[in-house]
Order: structure tokens, then sequence, then C-alpha cells
């Protein structure tokens, strides 16, 4: 007997107890400001996102998932016994990094397995039938997470481990991780490197962060040569030209790959006003992606499809971008209403959400040049 489509939320509250401490630059000296400034990695960010779902209707619509706190064997499909031992140890003091710029406080290492644990039980949700999908609203994110270290406020990297998840634990043969935070997700990207099973695309500012990760022509190596597909764009990239991307890229390649099941690692920090980057995405060019993917898993894997939230900086608009992704999940409201988006009618006109600049342009065509080699695009 069918059911009605049912999409599930990981949420916990615990994940706002993630603490980076103050501020993002506190060991450059001197430091400039009289106050310290606070870390844009707050635990408001995914707490509003978790409170306009509730204010729009959106979280009784979806059904609660509780998320597991993720076992060392789960986390070590990827991460070395060394690198956890070090986050337990840090998580018995005050604090600290574990790597380059991935702090947390005491007890953040229980947090950081609750962020991969959710996720984790998202797919065990979605490859059980459960739900038809999920959303992870999951802190701290985990896609600059590598093998042994944390990096760009991600300790662990939930998407990695999910996606082992669903192939060692439920069977499956190939995941599509699509990752569309305007940062590269270099953790993941260095998890597949040589892995066909799972094809990584990214979206990413040119260049952004880290350095070095993330250009077009870096597809993969041996059995893995041509799984990882990576798309740089030019600051100001906007809706239109992610439109294009996907259109011409993203959407093409993913029929061919044919998933069992799609992550994506979901940053809404691509947004018009993230303070982190250089994009112009708005709340219906998250609408548009979201409902490409959902188009893609509903074409390859009966609608299997898992969105895992990475970063997001803008206090006041990265929450409703979230929002934004969870209500296309559900669907729009019964008389057809959208969030409406704060920055009003503007948000819908500025030239990014219109047209494509020449230099959106051209990076795409090199990307599309060299994923030719690979694809029929
Ligand atoms: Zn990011």
């Amino acid at each position: 007997m069918s059911r009605d489509r049912l999409v599930g939320l990981v949420f916990d509250d615990r994940y706002l107890t993630h603490n980076t401490g103050l501020d993002l630059i506190e060991d450059r000296s001197p430091y400039p400001f009289a106050e310290p400034v606070a870390h844009p990695s707050s635990p408001a960010l995914v707490g509003r996102a978790k409170h306009l779902m509730d204010l729009f209707g959106i979280t009784e619509r979806m059904r609660r998932i509780d998320p597991i706190l993720a076992s060392d064997e789960q986390l070590t499909v990827y991460h070395t016994p060394e690198y956890l031992a070090r986050v337990t140890e840090i998580a018995r003091t005050d604090g600290g990094d574990t790597g380059s710029g991935a702090p947390i406080g005491r007890g953040g290492d229980r947090v950081a397995r609750l962020a991969a644990g959710g996720t984790i039980a998202a797919v065990d949700a979605v490859m059980t039938g459960e739900v038809d999908a999920a959303y992870a609203l999951v802190r701290p994110p985990g896609h600059h997470a590598m093998a042994d270290e944390g990096m760009g406020f991600c300790v662990f990297n939930n998407a990695v481990v999910a996606a082992r998840q669903a192939q060692h634990v439920h069977g499956v043969a190939r995941v599509l991780i699509l990752d569309w935070d305007v940062h590269h997700g270099n953790g993941t990207q260095a998890a597949f490197w040589d892995d066909p099973s799972v094809l990584f695309i990214s979206l990413h500012q040119d260049d952004l962060y880290p350095p070095g990760w993330g250009a077009a022509d870096q597809v993969g190596i041996g059995d893995g040569e041509g799984f990882t597909v990576n798309v740089p764009l030019p600051a100001g990239t906007g809706n239109f030209g992610y439109g294009e991307v996907f259109a011409t890229i993203v959407v093409p390649i993913a029929r061919q790959f044919d998933p069992d099941l799609v992550i994506v690692s979901a940053g809404q920090d691509a947004s018009v006003f993230d303070p982190l980057a250089r994009m112009s995405i708005t709340l219906s060019g998250y609408r548009v992606m979201s409902e490409a993917m959902m188009g893609v898993a509903a074409e390859c894997c009966e609608g299997r499809l898992v969105i895992t939230q990475e970063g997001g900086y803008a206090p006041h608009y990265a929450p409703y971008c979230s929002a934004t992704i969870a209500q296309t999940l559900v669907g729009s409201t019964a008389d057809g209403e959208w969030i409406p988006d704060p920055y009003g009618e503007r948000a819908e006109t500025q030239p990014a959400s219109v047209e494509l600049g020449l230099d959106a342009a051209s990076a795409i065509e090199r990307a599309i040049a060299i994923q030719r080699r690979y694809w029929a695009i």
C-alpha cells in the first residue's frame, strides 16, 4: 500500500552547544577591535533555521529522526583512530583546535559525533524506507574535515561517514554527493579521490577555501578518475549561473552516474548576504537547486535524498535559505505559498538572478570541456 511522501528531520538542541570560542581571528596581533567579534559559525544560525521551520509549519509536516552518537566504527570508515583520540582529548579540556580552524569546546567531541550520527541516522531512515527523504540540520558541519584533522569549522566529515554507512550497512553501490557549499568540500574529495563508487560534485567560489583545492582539473585518480567533478565559479555567480551549472553539468552527469542514494552537502554560504563568500544566491535559487536534486533522486533512486547542513553565515538570511530547502522537500503550503524572501522582490531582479556573467559563462565552459572526457554533456 502506498503512503504519502514522508520527509525526515534530524535536529537536536545539543547541536546548539557546539562552541567554537569567541572569534575567528583571535590569534592575530594586534587585535584591532575593542570588543571581540562573534565567530561566524554561531549556534544562532542552525537554531534560527529550526525556529523558522517551526513558524512556517514545516517541522510539523516532517517526521522527527533522532540522531545517534556516531561510534568509533562508524567514524573510522574515514577518520584515523589517532584523530578520534585527539578530539576526545581536546574535549576534556576547556577547548582547542582539532586541526586547522576547527575549534571545539569542552565536551565538543560528543556534539561532533552527534552531527555525524545525525547524518548517519538520516541515511538509515531513508534507506530503510522509514522516510523518502531527510534533512539533517546538524552542527558542526563536516565537508572540510580530513581523515586526520579538523578543518574550516568541520570536525568529522558527516557526508563521508553517511555515504559509507549507506554502502557498508545498506548495501548501496553508488552514492552521489553534491556539495553546493560555497567553499570546496576538500575532505569529501579526499575521501573518494580514487573511488568510482562515490561521485563527488562540488560547486564553489573559485579558490576561496581551502587554497589550492577544487580546480576544475582535479578529477580524481586511478579508478576514481572522472568521479570527482569540480565546478569553480567566479564571485557574483548568482541564481542564473547556478541554474546553468545544474542544467549543463550537475543533472546530466548525475543521471549518467545513476546513483542509488543522493546526499547533498548543503552550505547556505553562497547566499547573497554571506560574510565569508561573494556569491549571490537567493531563496528561489536554493529552491531550484533543491528541486533539481529531488528530480535526480526521483529519476534514479526512488527519491532517496539526504540533505546535510554545512556552512551558511549570514545571520538574518542563511536560516531562511535552510528553511526554504526544507520547505522545498515537503512542498509549498496548500495555497502554494513559499517562505517570503526577507530581501523582497529585489532578490529576484538583481543582475545575478537574471543573467549569466561573462566570467561565469567561461568558467562553466572550462568545466564542461574537462568533464567531456568522462561524461556525455
Ligand atoms: Zn562553506
